[in-house]
């Protein structure tokens, strides 16, 4: 249950808060936006006679304020550039940012493209504490100073909120990475800044979790969430993860918030990303992301997925062929 309030009267409100306490103990208020969200809340008589007070909107999900029955739609503009509708969002760059030849050389061929949003991670969640861990704080200056340069806006991964301040200093947008999904403790702080977060699906959840994980940002106050898939876990070792496809449908059944596709995690392998990413756009997705490398061999993390540049220019072209919708490329 939803509940929009149409006065501000704590006096008329108090009675409606505290009978909804008693059937949802762990409903929120949030009196900033007059709004009460109360999980497991049937529209009974006794609400009933409050009815006067506001719009009462059933939502029989756990999640509620991620649900379509919250809201149509979200568009989430971002430095002018929107994200979701009917516009078609394309993110692209490297899986870490490595050096400043890199970086500048992606963000040229990116303005050359179109394609108004820069990827690239400074802190990256490695399995092996041996690997390449990311530039840190040089990446993420490298990685703003080349979007600067371009026109480019930068989405790039918080892996912890002891990096927050110094992450959203440089990002447009905030990655939430696979691994993080379940981090219930940030989710709830990135709810309450004022950066759009893209929430990447946790490689083994379920679509109720990931919406969970989406309410935990929106209930702390954040309402641009955007959701991206990029493949769950399988017992097939011969692709890296198993892109979801059907689930970019699904969520736009369930959620009013964008979805995005991630094939370069997805598949695993350049080869497939392209098909991949047709085949997300076909099912509706509102936008890809996507890795890219100057010299794909030579990347430093998930090098066997990385597009070379001809190969980014190459699916452009073919997107630009296919999505009827408006595209920001
Ligand atoms: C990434 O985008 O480079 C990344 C680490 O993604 P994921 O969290 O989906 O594995
Ligand atoms: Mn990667």
């Amino acid at each position: 249950m939803i509940i929009r309030l149409n006065t501000a009267d704590q006096g008329q409100i108090q009675p409606l808060l505290d009978y909804v306490k008693q059937v949802s103990p762990y409903c929120k208020w949030h009196k900033a936006s007059l709004t009460i969200v109360a999980p497991k809340m049937p529209m009974d008589k006794h609400l009933m006679a409050f009815s006067h007070l506001g719009e009462f909107i059933e939502i029989d999900t756990p999640y509620q304020l991620a649900s379509i029955k919250a809201k149509n739609e979200t568009i989430i503009e971002v430095k002018g550039e929107p994200i979701g509708g009917n516009h078609f969002s394309m993110m692209a760059g490297p899986c870490s940012v490595e050096d400043e030849d890199q970086i500048f050389a992606t963000a040229a061929l990116l303005q050359r493209l179109g394609i108004k949003f820069i990827r690239g991670g400074a802190y990256k969640p490695r399995t092996s504490p041996y690997a390449f861990m990311g530039l840190g704080k040089k990446g993420l200056q490298m990685l703003s100073a080349a979007a600067k340069a371009y026109d480019l806006r930068v989405v790039t991964e918080i892996m912890d909120l002891s990096l927050l301040e110094e992450v959203a200093e440089h990002a447009d947008i905030l990655q939430v990475g696979s691994r993080n999904m379940h981090n219930f403790y940030m989710l709830g702080e990135l709810g309450k800044i004022n950066k759009p977060i893209l929430l990447k699906r946790g490689m083994q959840a379920k679509v109720t979790e990931w919406l969970l994980a989406a309410e935990y940002i929106l209930s702390g106050g954040n309402p641009n969430v955007i959701l991206c898939e990029r493949g769950i876990r399988s017992f097939d070792p011969e692709t890296r993860n198993v892109m979801d496809i059907g689930v970019i449908p699904l969520i736009k059944e369930l959620s009013h918030l964008p979805i995005i596709a991630d094939p370069s995690h997805g598949t695993g392998k350049a080869s497939r990303v392209q098909a991949l990413s047709l085949a997300a756009a076909a099912a509706g997705a509102h936008g890809l992301l996507i890795e890219t490398h100057p010299n794909p061999e030579k990347a430093l993390s998930d090098s066997q997925q990385a597009l070379t540049f001809e190969e980014l220019g190459l699916l452009v072209t073919q997107l630009k062929a296919s999505i009827p919708t408006p595209m920001s490329v």
